[in-house]
């Protein structure tokens, strides 16, 4: 297989955070491929990690499974203080992790609110802070947060979910000039409509109707988005971009 052949020519230290589903599994999955050392970062869905791993072992592949809720700053430090004891650095960390959730702006409650924050903003946060320490050091390094098209454009009826996206962009954007003496680079990817569980609850009806929407005509799939991931560890000159992948959708 051409991506075995890859293994060890460019061998990164990459963490993902929610790498159990979704776009997380998928770039957990591409990047192991493509012969990096990855971390997996799951919080609830062990199970779907387990699957990650054998699919992964099937090719003669290995994924390092960690479990940590990074809404929690402890836990969120735990996870980088295992990769930088484990393999002594981490060069790549991809704050994939986040929740989603419909709801009326006047029906969120404070918790909502402060889960909502916890899970998609402040966990990249708690991650970026504990790896950056290390980057800084090494002179060296690549953070990638997936944002939302809806912290770009911002969706309706999710003022909690589009508000930590939007915070992601900033984030991103100040960090990379921050970051940029020290040879660390800081991007967002800002993903429209991707097939995952995260979009389970529209009806086949509906997903036809966005389909109409999108220029593309169809929603994005996981892969899309771990390609680019990939991409931007290839790169070296890409800091501060917020790359909407989202088939036209938004431009
Ligand atoms: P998903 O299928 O629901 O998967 C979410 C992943 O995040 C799971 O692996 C989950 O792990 C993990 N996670 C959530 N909270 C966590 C926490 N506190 N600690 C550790 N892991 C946590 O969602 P997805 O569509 O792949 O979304 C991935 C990212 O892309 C999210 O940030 C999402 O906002 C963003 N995004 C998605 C879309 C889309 O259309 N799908 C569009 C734009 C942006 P466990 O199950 O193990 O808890």
């Amino acid at each position: 297989m051409v991506e075995n052949q890859e293994k060890n020519i460019a061998n990164k230290i990459i963490v993902v955070t929610g790498g159990s589903r979704g776009i997380g599994a998928s770039i957990v999955k591409y990047l192991a491929r493509k012969g990096h050392t990855v971390i997996l970062d799951y919080n609830k869905s062990e199970s779907c990690a387990k699957n990650v791993e054998n699919e992964l072992k099937k090719e003669e592949l290995t994924v390092d499974i960690f479990k940590a809720d990074v809404s929690k700053k402890v836990e969120a430090e735990t996870l980088i203080q295992y990769a930088l004891d484990k393999y002594g650095k981490v060069d790549v960390l991809i704050n994939n992790a986040g929740i989603s959730q419909t709801k009326l702006f006047t029906d969120i409650t404070d918790e909502d609110w402060y889960n909502m924050i916890n899970n998609n903003l402040n966990s990249a946060f708690y991650c970026t802070r504990e790896a950056v320490k290390n980057m800084i050091r090494n002179k060296q390094g690549l953070i990638i947060n997936i944002s939302s098209i809806w912290g770009l454009t911002g969706g309706s009826m999710e003022v909690h979910y589009s508000t930590a996206k939007a915070g992601l962009i900033g984030f991103t954007k100040a960090l990379a000039k921050e970051l940029g003496p020290s040879n660390i680079r800081v991007n967002a990817i800002a993903p429209g409509i991707i097939d995952t569980d995260m979009n389970k609850e529209y009806t086949t009806e509906e997903i036809e109707n966005l389909e109409k929407e999108i220029p593309l005509e169809r929603i994005g799939k996981t892969e899309s988005i771990a390609k680019c991931v990939n991409w931007l560890i290839d790169d070296d000159y890409t800091t501060g971009e917020i790359i909407s992948i989202n088939g036209g959708w938004y431009m």
